[in-house]
């Protein structure tokens, strides 16, 4: 799920994280990068939705229970990750939000063609979740940069998403680009 941030499950991912990594860090390996899609469902919407670009817009769980994945125009009116719905749909026109069911089958074939794209272009992926992946990059700081922005601008022309992409020396995240 994208924009997970509560505090207490923080400690569990970078421990996750560090496992992954090690597991594939070899001698060859001079950094690695997390690729992240930025709030991936509401970015997977506007792929086909152009009318949602640059407005407040959630994607609500299962049955629109709470919001799963917020713009961040949506954050900006405070809305914090896993509100529920009920109890801002009456004031949502008024603050021109949009609510969108989920549709995890876009999801799923928006995710593949992005862990294609970082496979192709990697010399290692590890899917970590829907939305993320470690990958392998091979050179010195300055190609490892250079590969990162490479990265963000192919998924950005062959998918629509906008990713970011963290660049650490080892398992600890140096650095966002
Ligand atoms: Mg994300």
């Amino acid at each position: 799920m994208p924009g997970r941030t509560k505090a207490s499950s923080l400690g569990v991912r970078t421990l996750m994280k560090g496992l992954l990594v090690t597991a594939h860090v070899n001698s060859r390996d001079d950094y690695i990068g997390l690729v992240d899609v930025n709030s991936f469902y509401v970015s997977a919407e506007r792929v086909f939705d152009p009318s949602l670009i640059d407005r407040p817009v959630v994607v609500l769980s299962n049955n629109d229970g709470c919001c799963v994945s917020l713009s961040n125009e949506a954050k900006a009116l405070g809305i914090p990750m896993g509100y529920p719905w009920f109890k801002l749909q009456a004031g949502a026109e008024k603050m021109g939000l949009v609510a969108r069911s989920s549709n995890y089958e876009l999801y799923g074939d928006m995710s593949s063609r992005v862990m294609g794209i970082l496979s192709r272009m990697t010399a290692w992926t590890e899917v970590y979740s829907i939305d993320e992946a470690f990958v392998g990059l091979r050179g010195t700081l300055a190609q490892v940069r250079a590969a990162g922005e490479q990265l963000k601008r192919e998924i950005w022309r062959l998918t629509g998403l906008p990713v970011c992409v963290g660049i650490a020396k080892t398992t600890g995240i140096a650095e966002y680009s």
